[in-house]
């Protein structure tokens, strides 16, 4: 919540939104996780400025055409500041709409997500759709839990199919069990001078696009140190004076939606200031990295130095 409101307060309108820097929108949202969202919210908030008069969208479609904004973020969008009546069908609604219909469709699948939507649909339309809405995402994620949902307690325990056929360990039936792909980031943390590092900034579409990181290889095979003597020869031409590693016995991790990060630092301690510089590496002083917009799992390596 201090997040939320610390963004809310730094831009309190469209334009204060649109007119600012991507960069300065990353850092704004650390704490607040999936940057793409943040990158997406600039995007749509230029586009309002611009062409739309900063004037949000208010139908359903218009909303659509928004970047970032999908079904979900438009309905909820809809209800909530309109009173329109559509539907919110996130994961706790599948779960819940499953339930109570005793659905056998798998809720991963087209046939299965089109009939709870259209449940849902349907059923908003005999309700105040933002308290329909809230309503059903609420009893999803406090009472109609993934394990051991709470029927007793549950206003649908009456008619809900699976709790009265004793099926609730085998509603929602699903798929494909997402699994997550485990990554390996060796991350540089070069100290040149006593007083700078390297930063770069992620360009490419991998994860963490648009903020800054230590030079680092990913996905390298055991002998990390040798790598890390490559990497340093390859970015100054000199074998680095000496190298620490600073998170041997346990790896930083941070879990994504579909990864889990884990990152291995190693300081490398560089005695001069190099005379030329790869152009895509910004040369910082060690004191100012706070202003950088990183990755959690850079910022929790820093906390760890006091930094
Ligand atoms: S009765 Fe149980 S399974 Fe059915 S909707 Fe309520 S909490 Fe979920």
């Amino acid at each position: 919540m201090p997040y939320y409101l610390h963004f809310i307060e730094e831009y309190p309108d469209i334009f204060a939104l649109a007119n600012a820097t991507e960069d300065q929108i990353l850092k704004s949202w650390e704490g607040l996780g999936y940057y793409t969202r943040a990158r997406n919210l600039h995007k749509a908030a230029q586009i309002i400025a611009s062409e739309l008069n900063g004037v949000f969208p208010v139908t359903y479609a218009d909303l659509l055409q928004l970047p970032g904004i999908g079904p979900y973020s438009a309905a909820a969008i809809a209800s909530f500041a309109y009173e329109l009546s559509v539907a919110v069908v996130d994961g706790n609604v599948l779960r819940v709409i499953s339930r109570i219909t005793g659905l056998k469709l798998p809720i991963d699948s087209k046939e299965g997500k089109a009939y709870i939507q259209n449940f849902a649909d349907n059923a908003i339309q005999f309700a105040l759709p933002s308290a329909f809405n809230q309503a059903i995402m609420d009893i999803g994620a406090t009472i109609c839990k993934p394990a051991a949902p709470l029927c007793k307690m549950c206003p649908f325990s009456d008619t809900c199919c699976a709790y009265l056929s004793h099926e609730t360990d085998k509603i929602p039936i699903k798929k494909n069990k997402i699994s997550k792909k485990e990554r390996l980031f060796i991350f540089l943390d070069i100290i040149i001078n006593k007083k700078y590092t390297l930063l770069v900034q992620q360009k490419n579409n991998d994860i963490w696009k648009g903020m800054f990181l230590f030079p680092f290889l990913h996905d390298v095979d055991n002998n990390y140190e040798k790598s890390v003597q490559k990497l340093t020869y390859e970015l100054f031409g000199k074998k680095p004076d000496l190298i620490i590693h600073k998170t041997s016995n346990k790896s930083l991790k941070q879990i994504l939606t579909h990864r889990i990060v884990y990152a291995e630092y190693f300081q490398v301690i560089i005695d001069d200031i190099p005379e030329k510089i790869n152009k895509t590496f910004h040369l910082v002083e060690r004191a100012e990295m706070q202003n950088f917009a990183m990755p959690k799992i850079m910022k929790d390596y820093l906390k760890n130095l006091n930094i």
